[in-house]
């Protein structure tokens, strides 16, 4: 706001009253048009906004015995629309930005750039706290971050999946247009006059605001309270999205998706978006980092004569690996590059437990064979060693 736009500025035309209007016929005037102008009841109307703005600004100086009293003298003093510096040389029209001298924190030094015109900082300071809170309310805002999760398959989380996620969020009620109101005719919040917000702090020309505690930030507080949203003038949306979990997450892993949040408001950036993972467990493959694991069974000469196993991957096809002689029980082999997909695209490996399985029943060729291998074996205890060292330490 330039000085120009502040002593130009006619609050009582803002709210359609004559200079002499008592405070009742202010209150009213006011109360009529915030109702009107409000943005909840004008969603994405920049100018009834921008309306309600300069009518909540007007009521803020006029609804006040002695701020009316500060402006009617200020407009006395200097003028309508001719603000000239008593002082200054040639008495030429100042062409400071009130914000800086007043709005913010170099407020007390600017104040000295008055020169001749001493105490106009006192006229104005507390006329423009409510000038810098209304900046605030117009700044972009970022939209809030969400957090939501969703359950993938063991294989959709190696593969990566685009997978449907609903999300529920705030928006304005249909059934009162976001007034909270049932009739549609919500008051305006007497303690912050409409604006949701109240100044704390004020001095030394500029104050910090808060959200209002009585309406919530509203602005409105609702007589006859709508029955759907119970007042708060909020309804619950919900909205389903599709989104693409990248390939490779495991269970647990959040993920961030930029942007894919609240949006913003008033040209913010809108939120992000961060999805909590989890991932089902597989019948046969399990997964140790990038690596997958598998256990597969051998028989008993499998592993002592040695030779090639087929070994399945997962959803690709088997692999054959080759056992050495005298692999024994429990070893861990590796089929590289059928493991889990890395952030750089590689994959990890598959590592391949072994487990000898023993035969359940045998048939008499089986049985006579084994009977002979035991009697080529009766010289060797297999658990010798075991006694032995049993004894030792
Ligand atoms: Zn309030
Ligand atoms: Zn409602």
């Amino acid at each position: 706001m330039s000085t120009k736009d502040f002593v130009e500025k006619d609050y009582y035309k803002v709210l359609g009253v004559p200079k002499d209007a008592t405070e009742a016929e202010i209150k009213k005037a006011y109360r009529k048009l915030a109702r009107e102008n409000h943005p909840d009841a004008n969603k994405n109307d920049a100018k009834a906004e921008e309306r309600f703005k300069e009518i909540s600004e007007a009521n803020d100086i006029l609804g006040d015995p002695k701020k009316r009293k500060e402006y009617d003298e200020a407009r006395a003093l200097f003028g309508n629309g001719g603000f000239r510096s008593p002082g200054g040389p040639g008495g030429g029209s100042f062409n400071f930005d009130l914000g800086d001298l007043f709005g913010g924190t170099q407020g007390a030094g600017a104040g000295g750039g008055f020169g001749g015109g001493g105490g106009i900082g006192d006229v104005f300071g507390g006329l423009f706290n409510r000038g810098a809170g209304a900046g605030t309310r117009t700044q972009p805002r970022r939209g809030q971050d969400i957090e939501s999760e969703v359950t993938l398959s063991f294989t959709e989380a190696i593969e990566g999946a685009t997978v449907p996620l609903r999300m529920s969020s705030q928006q304005p009620c249909t059934a009162c247009s976001g007034t909270g109101d049932k009739n549609g005719t919500p008051r305006v919040c007497p303690t912050c006059v409409g604006t949701g917000q109240v100044s704390r702090g004020s001095g030394g020309g500029f104050s910090l605001t808060d959200p209002c505690v009585d309406c919530k930030g509203r602005g409105l507080i609702a007589e006859n309270p709508c029955e759907v949203c119970k007042g708060s003038g909020r309804a619950k949306s919900s909205r389903t999205m599709q989104v693409r979990i990248p390939a490779g997450v495991s269970d647990n892993q959040k993920i961030r998706l930029r942007g894919k949040g609240a949006p913003g408001e008033r040209g913010g950036q809108n939120g992000d978006l961060y999805v909590v993972v989890h991932v089902d467990t597989h019948p046969v493959f399990g997964r140790k980092d990038d690596n997958l694991t598998v256990t597969v069974p051998v028989s008993f000469t499998e592993a002592a004569l040695g030779g090639e196993i087929k070994v399945p991957t997962l959803g690709g096809p088997a692999v054959t690996l080759k056992l050495p002689a005298g692999t024994p029980n429990g070893r861990t082999m590796r089929a590289r590059g059928k493991g889990a997909v890395r952030k750089d695209g590689t994959r990890g490996d598959l590592l391949v437990t072994v487990e000898v399985a023993v035969p359940k029943e045998l048939d008499d060729k089986a049985r006579d064979a084994l009977e002979t291998y035991r009697e080529a074996t009766a010289s060797e205890d297999p658990r010798a060693e075991l006694f032995q060292a049993a004894k030792g330490a």
